[in-house]
């Protein structure tokens, strides 16, 4: 942002993009009309960063951490970066999963400023026209909720808002998308949330929720009032209802630049951590049998793209799909069952009807993936079975956030005997058992959206496919070392996770080339030109345009 832009010095201490409070320097002061505006000592980002981590330490919950780091993002967009960035393994669950959870269920009531962009049916016929109110003239990447299935917490309506936040802030940080071309959107649609529609607090749409034909007509106006306005942006769907998710992504995979998140880079991460688990057991990927406890979006995305992974290593589809089955509340999903919805259909084998327990007995999975959002169903019994069943049973405990995971990772392993190959959706602290140290897998899939995101829009690609998730999830199995793995975990450490992005990005981009979807000639050094777009926020680069 250039001075020229600015009124006078105050302006630049009140927007997130230019403040460095009290890091201008005294010739930024005095150029700047900022003298006499700001204590006499100039700071360092080194310094500033010191004194943001000592008071979010200090905090006694994770809440007021969040709250703390929110205001930050609002208030100096680079300290929050580069304290983001360089403290990852501990802030990303403060500023994402588990805490972003409670953020969102308390959403009203933490509410300090406002952020993002907010579409509801009385804007029916004005959305184009209110998107040209956002500040920013180019948006590359949009992550939009209508908060119906927030996590595995369910409906939160407009306070499902911090999820396109959150995800924002980690493409950010995590694939260096800048702050600037970044919308969070929530479509409030309504609640069908008691608790908050009596809330007088509740900041949303206070009416029940739109629903049938007046629902997809908003979903429409707006998916093309974005594609009129920002024809190159991604759009990435996030926590909605599963039948909603299924239908959204159906109707615009082909005909817009988008993805679902909770369907398809749930998928990718899963698979990740499922080829990188064969490196333990030493067994092949295309022997495996995958049970599934949960059929709904996340679970039913991953056994998606396992079929086409086990096409693409030499099995028909019939074989494929065969190895992936289902459990879900009312147990096994098999032909013979009237209530299974329409994704579910595929996998409904010719089977009897059984509970878990047996399904497992019967069917013996070498993999048991969790997405049910109901604590505590991978029970000892369950645990146990699996670790009978197989030397290094693989069991992931996908439901976010942490007090809604299948099991926990101390149970998977004491249970096992320390044999399980386990990775969660939310994080879990390393266990100790029998004198080994074990560190559990986050599959989070931050992992992969952000990469996926930086390689399409890098090479401006239209369309994203099912094939750049599968480059995706094999780029990212590749990028655990054997060490790591010594120990139990499944993908690299947070870390490493722009290293991660990059990479991705790149093989995503070769993608997309190879199937077409890239609009951009192709530059000379593709992960040259995607690494140079990563935004890495310090005041130096800043000066230049200040
Ligand atoms: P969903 O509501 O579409 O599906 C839930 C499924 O679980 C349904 O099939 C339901 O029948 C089944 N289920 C519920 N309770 C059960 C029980 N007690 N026993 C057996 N089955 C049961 O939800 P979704 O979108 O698929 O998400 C599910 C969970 O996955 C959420 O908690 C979400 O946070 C988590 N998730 C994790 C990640 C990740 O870690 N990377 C990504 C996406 C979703």
């Amino acid at each position: 942002m250039s001075k020229q832009t600015h009124e006078n010095g105050f302006d630049l201490l009140l927007h997130p993009s230019t403040n460095k409070s009290t890091a201008f320097t005294l010739a930024e002061r005095r150029e700047l009309g900022l003298q006499g505006l700001l204590p006499a000592r100039v700071s360092t980002m080194v310094g500033q960063k010191r004194l943001v981590l000592e008071s979010i330490r200090r905090k006694a919950f994770d809440i007021e951490r969040y709250i703390a780091l929110r205001a930050l993002q609002d208030r100096n967009e680079r300290l929050f970066y580069r304290t983001l960035i360089d403290h990852i393994d501990e802030l990303m669950p403060i500023v994402y999963t588990p805490t972003v959870g409670q953020a969102c269920k308390e959403f009203a009531h933490i509410f300090r400023q406002p952020r993002g962009f907010y579409v509801t049916p009385s804007d029916r016929g004005n959305i184009r026209q209110n998107l040209d109110n956002w500040p920013e003239s180019e948006v590359r990447v949009i992550v939009i909720t209508d908060g119906e299935r927030i996590l595995g917490l369910g409906d939160l309506g407009a306070n499902g808002m911090g999820i396109p936040i959150g995800k924002l802030a980690l493409y950010t940080a995590c694939a260096g998308i800048s702050p600037a071309h970044c919308l969070p959107v929530m479509l409030d649609v309504g609640t069908d949330n008691e608790e908050l529609l009596h809330d007088e607090l509740y900041l949303g749409v206070d009416e029940k929720r739109l629903r049938g034909e007046a629902y997809d007509e908003l979903v429409d106006e707006l998916i093309s009032a974005i594609q009129d306005k920002w024809p190159e942006a991604l759009i990435q769907f996030e926590d909605f209802l599963t039948p909603n998710a299924y239908r959204l992504l159906n109707r615009y995979r082909d005909s817009a630049f988008c993805f679902n998140d909770d369907i398809q880079g749930t998928a990718a991460v899963a698979l990740a951590g499922v080829y990188a688990s064969t490196r333990i057991s030493g067994l092949n990927f295309k022997d495996l049998r995958i049970m599934f406890l949960g059929a709904g979006s996340a679970a039913t995305g991953i056994a998606d793209l396992t079929v086409e992974a086990f096409m693409a290593a030499g099995l028909s589809r019939e074989a494929a799909v065969s190895r992936l089955t289902f459990v879900d509340i009312n147990g096994l999903v098999v032909a013979s069952r009237s209530d299974l919805q329409e994704h579910n259909l595929p996998y409904a084998h010719a089977k009897e009807e059984m509970g878990f327990l047996d399904a497992l007995q019967a069917i013996r999975p070498h993999v048991l993936i969790g997405a049910t959002g109901a604590p505590g169903t991978f029970t000892r019994d369950v645990i146990e079975t699996m670790a009978r069943i197989n030397d290094h049973p693989v069991i992931f405990a996908l439901s976010n956030p942490t007090s809604r995971a299948e099991c926990t990772a101390e149970q998977a392993y004491s249970w096992s005997a320390g044999r399980a190959i386990f990775a969660s959706g939310s994080p879990f602290e390393s266990v100790e058992l029998d004198g080994r140290r074990h560190m559990p897998g986050q599959g989070n899939n931050v992992y992969i959206f952000p990469g996926i995101g930086l390689g399409a829009i890098a090479c401006k690609a239209n369309r994203i496919s099912e094939a750049m998730f599968l480059t995706a999830a094999d780029t990212l199995a590749s990028l655990v070392d054997d060490a790591q793995l010594e120990n139990g975990t499944l993908y690299p450490p947070f870390s490493e996770i722009r290293e991660v992005s990059a990479r991705i990005a790149v093989a995503v981009a070769e993608q997309a080339y190879k199937e077409g979807h890239a609009l951009l000639p192709r530059p000379d050094n593709l992960d040259a030109h995607i690494r140079a777009q990563m935004y890495d926020p310090s005041y130096e680069n800043e000066e230049k345009s200040l």
